[in-house]
């Protein structure tokens, strides 16, 4: 017996009439809609639901910032635009998609490492807040603002003196090419303050996917207490402290929805103190993937159905070209996989085992291997989950010439 953990159920869409139901239409007329597989939809309700979940756990004077990163299609920006406090960018290109949205410049901030000349200019010249990595780029933005006649709005990136522990991606802590190190940041602020800069607070972010409610409560205590820490030798308050987030989703068997509402009674339990040595502070926190993976699906068509030995191949015509994440190459360890169904016969009919496979010459080209959904015929809509963030942007989708995805806001 090949017995196999199953997934916890996603219940983010209805089923009608045995079809998924998204953006209030039934799969297969989207797919009929849209005229083209495969596609990516987003479902612009869930997302408004996921910062509604956040906005009534968290603290009301907790702002929440978008990390783009997870998910730049422009009208998924600009959703969020009507819904969030700030944007968070880390391109130049990111930030053209956050200038063209309804969002004020002073509440989208610029991270990364390496941000080129033209990069730093544009960003100043918009006036955002330019998040610096390291004193190199300090200097840079001091050099471009007295060119431009402009005074930089900056923030300080701080690589933290802990680590986020059980994160699925480490992003502080220890060595990194993020951020100043945290022992290095009392000089650059009196460096800073000489040199006139803007100075709207830290940015501390320690790490991504993140599931375990008491790694992540820790991480905002030390957090803080890092950041007021970092306060005190600024001789005026700050504006803004950046706690990051890091919240994760379930992707995978045996992974649950994180606990919101624990997170939240922790923040209420730190902010008194808070309050009191920062009281001109807003605290934010910034989202990527939690605000938007869950409200997401990647969609392809069966091209073919291929018994080789006994083994169920469906053959489609989506791939790790087009989300290599859920192909297990992106950053996971060992390849699991993603929840995965058959859109248009969701529940009923005969089941059996199957691999789903992309068009890709290469046999890391698989959506899922050996997993349990109704039995397909050639046209139907494969449906892969959790797909909202790190998707299309985060494949290599010129690998092998296959045409582009739609991509959808419904
Ligand atoms: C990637 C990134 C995020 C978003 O992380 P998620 O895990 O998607 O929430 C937030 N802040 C910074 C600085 C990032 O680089």
């Amino acid at each position: 017996m090949n017995l196999r953990p199953v997934h916890a159920p996603l219940t983010q869409f209805s089923v009608h009439d045995d079809c998924l139901q998204i953006g209030g239409m039934s799969l297969t007329r989207l797919a009929q809609r849209i005229g083209h597989t495969p596609f990516y939809a987003y479902d612009r309700e869930k997302i408004a639901e996921r910062v509604a979940l956040l906005r009534q756990h968290l603290p009301d004077e907790i702002h929440l910032h978008y990390a783009m990163k997870a998910n730049p299609m422009p009208a998924v920006v600009q959703h969020f635009a009507t819904l969030v406090d700030g944007i968070d960018v880390a391109s130049m290109g990111e930030m053209k998609v956050a200038l063209d949205t309804t969002m004020a410049p002073e509440n989208i901030s610029f991270a990364g490492p390496g941000k080129r000349i033209e990069e730093l200019s544009s960003a100043i010249a918009a006036g955002i807040v330019l998040n610096m990595e390291s004193e190199q780029e300090m200097e840079q933005i001091v050099r471009i603002g007295e060119k431009l006649g402009i005074c930089p709005k900056v923030a300080v990136r701080v690589n933290p003196d802990f680590e986020l522990k059980s994160s699925g991606m480490k992003m502080g802590g220890g060595s990194q090419q993020f951020g100043m190190d945290a022992e290095r940041v009392p000089a650059m602020l009196e460096r800073l303050i000489v040199l006139g800069l803007d100075f709207e607070g830290f940015h501390i972010f320690s790490g991504s996917q993140n599931l375990k409610v008491a790694s992540i409560q820790e991480a905002h205590e030390n957090t803080l207490q890092l950041g007021m820490r970092l306060a005190e030798k600024v001789s005026r308050p700050i504006r803004q402290l950046n706690i990051g987030g890091g919240f994760g989703i379930p992707y995978f068997p045996g992974e649950c929805d994180l606990d919101v509402a624990a997170i939240g009674q922790n923040l209420r339990r730190i902010l008194p103190e808070v309050r009191q040595r920062l009281p001109e502070t807003q605290i934010v926190i910034e989202l990527g993937r939690f605000l938007v993976a869950e409200a997401g699906i990647y969609v392809c068509k069966v091209l073919e159905r291929k018994l080789s030995r006994g083994q169920v191949f469906l053959i489609t015509d989506g791939g790790l070209h087009h989300h290599l994440a859920a192909s297990g190459n992106f950053g996971q360890v060992i390849r699991k996989n993603y929840p995965v169904v058959v859109g248009n016969k969701v529940y009923k009919g005969k089941r059996e085992t199957v691999s789903v496979v992309g068009p890709l010459c290469t046999p890391l080209d698989l959506l899922a291997d050996k997993m349990e959904m109704a039995k397909v015929e050639v046209g139907d809509l494969v449906v892969v989950f959790q797909s909202g963030a790190y998707g299309l942007t985060a494949s290599p989708t010129a690998f092998l010439s296959h045409p582009l995805p739609v991509e959808v806001l419904v």
